[in-house]
């Protein structure tokens, strides 16, 4: 189905061909024409499908289609990100699709000064990209007032969740005085997810694409049974000689992705990071780097990392297991998108077992495990044999098997020795 088929306007479809868009995306299939009728949208989407455009062109065309003068401070559409490098994407891809209107776009998010987004926001926007936090802000110093808030979007809505901002939402939503379109945008749908749902959102229009935690077919998953000890130095090995050029690396722990980083760039590989303690600017330009190629890899956490669109990133490395099965296909999300083919890699510690066994569930398909020559682990086949085979953690409900316990605690010590005792070596 073409982008022609939904009555977009000339000016959306130029931009649409400039961004080399042809047709539209199974979410966009879905989505676009539905909530061009003006229907609320609750839709399953994982990261890289093109939600983006799903929700901001039917926007963006309302808008065409209804002009409203602008007024001061106020915004017409207003679209919710949980990090500020999401809603920094999601901002940069809004104002491509409305280039060429006279419409106008802002973003705003903390970790900035407050100044030139309130200075963005003072003549009025008609669409507006936050995260919860810094909208509140604005919204308390009455920079900006949705009042006259017609359009309504929650990207990576479970996320925002876990992140605690359920509160802020509701709050921001009370704020919304006109009848207003909203849409919900997830790549999970766990319980707490479906009350937020029934709270937000009118007669929903629910859709879904793929099958809920798939990952992407087009994504080759590996597991690499190591000792934690060993994984700096396994993960150095594989970037090397199998020369991979463009290496997305997650980490549980900012303190992990600074020792990582630090060794990388030893061996000689140029290595940057994105996490929250970082500053903003700093991981804006480790990111930009990344994408242009000046670093070969970058370590992040998931906070930091969420949502980050890195057209046709071929590697994505699991240095630890996440906490939740869940957090596997977010991560696994930046690869193998728009039909290219990915390469998930996870270096898999004898405690990074039973999350292995819980992703393989999740996904519903076993991953293929390879043995690096010279990093075998050691009695790791009778650990996964029990773990496939005994009730207990066969069936177990959970999907985490470690949280900010005392076992991952201990783990974190345990690595962190393990790094220093690395760095001595040398
Ligand atoms: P998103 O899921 O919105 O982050 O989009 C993922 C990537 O797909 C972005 O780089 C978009 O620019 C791109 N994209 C979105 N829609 C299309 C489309 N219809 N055709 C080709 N690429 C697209």
């Amino acid at each position: 189905m073409s982008f022609a088929s939904q009555g977009f306007c000339p000016e959306i479809v130029q931009a649409l061909t400039q961004c080399g868009y042809q047709k539209m995306t199974p979410i966009q299939q879905k989505a676009i024409p539905l909530a061009r009728k003006g229907h609320d949208i609750l839709a399953n989407a994982q990261t890289g499908t093109g939600k983006t455009a799903a929700f901001a062109l039917p926007m963006i065309q309302s808008m065409v289609d209804h002009p409203q003068p602008r007024s001061r401070r106020h915004v017409r559409g207003l679209i919710l990100a949980p990090t500020r490098e999401l809603a920094q994407q999601v901002a940069d891809n809004v104002a491509l699709y409305h280039q060429f209107l006279p419409l106008t776009s802002a973003v705003a998010y903390g970790g900035v000064k407050m100044t030139s987004q309130a200075k963005a926001l003072e003549a009025g926007v008609d669409i507006l990209v936050a995260t919860p936090g810094r909208l509140q802000e604005l919204m308390e110093m009455n920079m900006v007032s949705l009042a006259k808030v017609e359009y309504l979007v929650l990207d990576e809505a479970d996320r925002m969740l876990d992140m605690g901002f359920i509160g802020d939402i509701e709050r921001i939503r009370a704020q919304i005085k006109l009848p207003h379109q909203s849409m919900l945008f997830s790549a999970t749908y766990p319980p707490k997810m479906k009350q937020l749902a029934a709270e937000l959102l009118k007669k929903p229009k629910i859709v879904a694409v793929g099958e809920e935690n798939r990952t992407a077919d087009t994504v080759a998953h590996v597991f690499y049974p190591v000792d934690e000890d060993r994984k700096i130095e396994l993960l150095s090995e594989l970037i090397g000689r199998k020369n991979w050029q463009q290496v997305l690396v997650f980490v549980n722990y900012k303190e992990h992705a600074d020792a990582i980083a630090e060794e990388l760039n030893r061996d000689g590989l140029s290595t940057g990071v994105c996490h929250g303690d970082r500053s903003q600017g700093n991981r804006r330009r480790a990111l930009k780097e990344f994408k242009e190629g000046a670093l070969r890899v970058l370590v992040a956490t998931d906070v930091a990392a969420r949502g980050l669109d890195i057209q046709g990133l071929p590697h994505v490395v699991n240095f630890d297991l996440p906490f939740l099965a869940e957090d596997y296909v977010h991560r696994i999300g930046r690869t193998g998108r728009a039909g290219l083919q990915g390469h998930a890699v996870s270096l898999v510690g004898r405690e990074d077992e039973l999350t292995a066994l819980q992703i393989e569930r999740l996904i519903g398909q076993r991953i293929r495990r390879i043995e690096q020559p010279g990093y075998e682990a050691k009695q790791r086949e009778q650990l996964v044999d029990k773990l496939h085979n005994k009730a207990t953690y066969r069936d177990r409900k959970s999907r985490t098997n470690r949280g900010a316990d005392q076992s991952s605690a201990e783990r974190q010590l345990r690595l962190r020795q393990a790094v220093k005792a690395r760095l001595k070596q040398r």
